[in-house]
């Protein structure tokens, strides 16, 4: 379904810890200047190079701001990217936490749940440089205002949540926003999604890619601690502290969990602890 699905087993995780994740913010920023997405076209026009560090909040927004605040204490302002219509987190209900994401001096962006299977009228529409059909426009706006209603924003920069291969390499703003999947954007990414680095370690990574101008690091905060804990675990302990589970949010774990053997039998038991 999408290109960013992955061989479970492939990529590396060998190190979710704090401690491993300021060495590679100092790691980015010996290279970069670390800058929020909606500074993209400032700084690409001054010709700075410049890093963007990303967070798509899939799962729970607490694990946000504990990141968020790791990052203030080292300076760093990177990107926090929120689903307004998630069956996992309530955007009104925790709009107090995503304020103080905001307060620590980071951006709150859009991260876009699309329906992509609705479209149907893709192929047959004229989609414009975009490459989205009318239908998907449509939810892109609704999801902004959604989350610009509980008083966040403006909101100037969009991540998709989990992309199809056709809008991945797009073109740099959609709907007046920047857009976290357009080429130049994508040209040196490296990301956590599923809890594998599937380019290797994310250090190397950098430090291998550094005659690039333009790098993203997607992290998502769920895989992130203290200590560090192997992602199944770590996804396993967040989940601990959900109270009730419904079959939307037990699906949309499935589709975001780290997707090994034997991990949705794991969560299977906690859903129905959660329901019994
Ligand atoms: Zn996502």
């Amino acid at each position: 379904m999408s290109s960013l699905s992955i061989d479970p087993l492939d990529g590396w995780a060998e190190n979710f810890s704090y401690d491993y994740y300021r060495k590679l913010l100092r790691t980015l920023r010996t290279n970069y200047e670390v800058r929020t997405l909606s500074e993209y076209p400032d700084c690409r026009s001054n010709g700075e190079r410049a890093a963007f560090m990303r967070h798509d909040i899939d799962v729970c927004i607490d694990r946000a701001v504990e990141l968020a605040k790791l990052e203030h204490e080292f300076g760093v302002q990177s990107t926090y990217m929120v689903i307004p219509n998630t069956p996992l987190y309530d955007v009104a209900t925790e709009r107090e936490q995503l304020c103080e994401i905001a307060e620590l001096g980071h951006e709150i962006g859009l991260h876009c749940a699309v329906d992509w299977g609705a479209s149907s009228d893709w192929e047959a529409e004229e989609t414009g440089e975009s490459g989205l059909s009318h239908a998907e426009r449509t939810q892109i706006e609704a999801a902004r205002r959604q989350l610009e209603s509980i008083g966040i924003g403006p909101i100037t920069s969009l991540s998709f949540h989990q992309p199809v291969d056709r809008v991945l390499a797009g073109p740099s703003t959609i709907a007046g926003m920047v857009n976290a999947y357009s080429e130049d954007l994508m040209s040196a990414y490296i990301s956590d999604s599923a809890g594998r680095w599937r380019e290797g370690a994310p250090i190397e990574g950098i430090t291998r890619r550094d005659t690039t101008d333009v790098m993203q690091v997607l992290t998502h905060p769920v895989w992130w601690a203290a200590e560090h804990e192997p992602p199944t675990e770590r996804f396993l302990t967040v989940i601990e502290t959900f109270d009730v589970m419904n079959e939307r949010m037990y699906d949309e774990l499935v589709s975001v969990g780290p997707n090994h053997d034997g991990w949705n039998d794991q969560l299977s038991v906690r859903s129905l602890e959660l329901s019994g």
